[in-house]
């Protein structure tokens, strides 16, 4: 399964790109459709591209879900396992339940395996962006009108793939899990093959501008530029600083920018940046964004140019539920899996639903914690690993109706 998603958008590098409503990620929503279908779902799209394949235990229409997914788009010359880990795991998780029930297992839940779109952010921003619909953070009329950097809106490159769909999407679930990778090295450190996500790092996003004035990259006297690039430039090593104040705590980057005109011989008059700082505390988190603001002003300040902040958006430091923490940790614990509790520093569809219904995040290890990469690796038996925890899992869940508190105490 891995295998052939990894195929679509494969990369020479022996990564994918997969870009959010590309022709790739048409494909792959293709093999998402044909494999939940096979395997006897019902798959539908929602407004925001949201694939939902519903594979039915109960035979009743009104039963609890137990919904399970990841996202199967990626960044330019990604990880093969990003997201698809989780997609893929979730389509082999249903099969074998339908299997179980056509053997004569009875369950009291049905489970849904889901592909959110534009989890990514990589073509379309912001990121979570088909989770935050379904959440009902972003309307789809908001998300459909993101544009890429070539003017194209998510509502057409979705229509252009066919999967602008229409359906409602299925009701919030009894339980949401998802596994990833991890795109750290910790497991690997700690020889174990399953994290249980307990908390979740927070994100302040900020798209700052620097306005200067275009003028002659030749003639124009020095003292009077007014250079945004300039500008922008003292604020990213700037930036790098804010992280240094707190070493390991804070986190901090600019890993794009928008520079206009863009002409070599053109002083840049307008500059674009998209600044990150994360932090594991939210009062932490708040001190350094307060930091990277004042950096911005001071940076535009220095290059004599003016600059504002264009969006703004942060994702607080939130706990995980424990109940479905709970019932990982008994699952891999019987399975023989060793197991590491910890954060997530990177935002994940789960986080979408956190607070809405009960929430579980598993990671398994990145090979040298490489990611967003196209090295990224996971080993063989920690992938088998991640298949096993979510099917026992998933099972325990879907025969006690759905609640993770329930499930608990089942036994296989
Ligand atoms: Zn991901």
């Amino acid at each position: 399964m891995l295998t052939r998603f990894a195929a679509i958008g494969a990369t020479p590098g022996g990564g994918v790109t997969r870009l959010c409503a590309s022709p790739e990620d048409g494909r792959a929503r293709d093999l998402f459709r044909e494999t939940a279908g096979v395997a006897g779902a019902g798959v539908r799209t929602d407004a925001a591209g949201n694939q939902f394949a519903r594979f039915p235990l109960t035979g009743d229409s009104c039963a609890p879900l137990v919904m399970m997914g990841s996202h199967l788009d990626s960044q330019s010359r990604a990880g093969r396992f990003d997201g698809t880990l989780g997609v893929a795991t979730a389509l082999r998780v249903g099969a074998a339940l339908m299997r179980a029930r056509a053997a004569g297992a009875r369950f009291n839940a049905d489970f849904v395996a889901v592909n959110w779109t534009n989890e990514e952010g990589a073509r379309f921003r912001p990121s979570l962006l088909g989770s935050g619909v379904y959440s009902g953070a972003f309307t789809a009329d908001y998300a459909l009108s993101r544009r890429d950097d070539n003017d194209i809106s998510l509502g057409e490159a979705l229509a252009g793939i066919g999967y602008l769909g229409s359906a409602a999407p299925p009701p919030l679930p009894a339980c949401y899990l998802e596994l990833h990778v991890e795109q750290g090295s910790r497991l690997e450190e700690a020889g174990a093959s399953i994290g249980v996500v307990g908390r979740n790092w927070g994100a302040i996003k900020i798209d700052a501008r620097f306005l200067g004035e275009q003028a002659h990259t030749g003639p124009t006297l020095m003292e009077r530029r007014r250079d945004a690039l300039l500008g922008a430039s003292y604020a990213i090593a700037g930036l790098r600083e804010v992280a240094a104040r707190w070493p390991g705590r804070v986190h901090s980057s600019v890993a794009r920018i928008r520079v206009e005109p863009n002409s070599a011989n053109v002083v840049p008059a307008l500059v674009t940046i998209a600044v990150e700082i994360r932090a594991g505390d939210n009062a932490l988190l708040r001190e350094a964004g307060e930091a990277a603001e004042a950096v911005l002003a001071q940076a535009a300040a220095r290059a004599n140019v003016t600059h504002d902040i264009a969006t703004r958006t942060e994702r607080e430091v939130r706990a995980l539920p424990d109940a479905p923490a709970a019932l990982v940790r008994r699952c891999a614990d019987e399975a023989g899996l060793r197991r590491l509790d910890m954060d997530t520093v990177a935002g994940h569809d789960a986080l979408s639903l956190l607070g809405l219904c009960p929430v579980g995040l598993v990671f398994v290890p990145s090979i040298g914690g490489i990611t967003h990469n196209e090295a990224e690796d996971t080993a063989p038996e920690d992938l088998a690993a991640g298949l096993t925890l979510c099917t026992m899992a998933a099972a325990r869940l879907c025969r006690a109706g759905g609640a993770p508190e329930a499930a608990l105490d089942q036994e296989d």
